[in-house]
């Protein structure tokens, strides 16, 4: 009897796995394709001064439309595009993409506009990255504060040197360097300390409980304060609501971005937000 069970829990097991390896082999080959037809598409969002809900810049985000006209979330493929060494190609596109955006939105009225662009750890390994990036900048006659880069806390504390390196180059370039999802790795404020980032990005589940919480709210507090006297500038990450942006504003939280503002949007539509915030007086939040 035992035997029988097992059996037959084997068999069932494998079928499961084969046919989740499939799902898998497919999205693999279609994102190849993806590659290959440069058929991916970039939102931005709107990275607002809190001061005044006037915005700043914003953040590119990758998007990888599909058949029925739903999206793949990047949280789910980007994982698979680093294993396969996609995220190369990908990366290259996006940066190119994202500065050309920029160069765009700049030339129609916008001229302080600045985009962000988030590093997966592999292209911090490309040789002459950054060399690659200034020169494609100079191209589109783009000044170096046209671009802040944003790598992932988990990636600064991958090859301390690799990436102390890198930012050095980025800086030495004169391009702004954040870390982003700030306070969901390890660093340290040593470690902070010894990178000379300009930009912390507060994650996004930090906001949770604020402004209900009090520990909440002190957590974002001391981060905030910490990055204020380290002479980094801190990004909010996730705001929903008003109460949150109220609060942020009175820790004197310089930056924020997320949804009460607005989503990440196609460029015609950050074009068109941008254009009526400057007609209206620089106000946008809506709720
Ligand atoms: P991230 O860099 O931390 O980007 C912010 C994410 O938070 C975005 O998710 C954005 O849509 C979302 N978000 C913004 N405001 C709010 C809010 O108020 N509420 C909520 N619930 N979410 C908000 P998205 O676009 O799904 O991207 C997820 C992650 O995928 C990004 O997190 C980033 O790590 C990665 N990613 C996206 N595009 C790229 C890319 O071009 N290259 C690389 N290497 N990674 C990327
Ligand atoms: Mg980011
Ligand atoms: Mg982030
Ligand atoms: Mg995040």
């Amino acid at each position: 009897e035992a035997k029988k069970i097992g059996g037959n829990s084997f068999r069932f097991f494998s079928t499961e796995l084969s046919e989740r390896r499939q799902e898998r082999l497919q999205l693999e080959s279609r994102l190849y394709q993806t590659v290959d037809a440069r058929a991916f598409e970039i939102a931005l969002q709107p990275i607002i001064d809190l001061k005044d809900d006037h915005i700043v810049g914003a953040e590119a985000l990758l998007r990888w439309p599909q058949a029925d006209g739903s999206y793949i979330s990047p949280a789910e493929f980007i994982p698979i595009a680093e294993e396969t060494g996609l995220i190369i190609p990908i990366g290259d596109w996006v940066m190119e993409e994202s500065l050309k955006a920029v160069q765009r939105l700049r030339s129609q009225g916008f001229p302080d506009l600045q985009v962000a662009v988030n590093l997966a750890i592999a292209q911090l390994w490309q040789t002459h990255l950054v060399e690659r990036i200034v020169s494609l900048m100079r191209s589109l006659d783009l000044p170096a504060s046209a671009l802040k880069v944003e790598l992932t806390e988990g990636s600064l504390m991958n090859d301390i040197e690799r990436m102390e390196e890198v930012v050095r180059e980025f800086r030495d370039a004169g391009i702004e360097v954040a870390i982003d999802d700030f306070g969901t790795g390890y660093s340290s404020l040593a470690r902070l300390k010894s990178l000379p980032i300009t930009t912390l990005k507060i994650d996004r589940s930090f906001l949770n409980g604020v402004p209900e919480e009090e520990n909440a709210v002190s957590v974002v507090n001391t981060i905030a304060h910490m990055a204020y006297n380290l002479g980094i500038q801190s990004i909010a990450e996730g705001i929903e609501t008003e109460a949150q942006w109220q609060i942020l504003q009175e820790m004197g939280c310089p930056l924020g971005q997320g949804f009460y503002f607005a989503r990440p949007m196609p460029e015609k539509e950050l074009l068109a937000l941008l254009l009526m915030q400057a007609e209206a007086g620089q106000r946008i939040a809506s709720g």
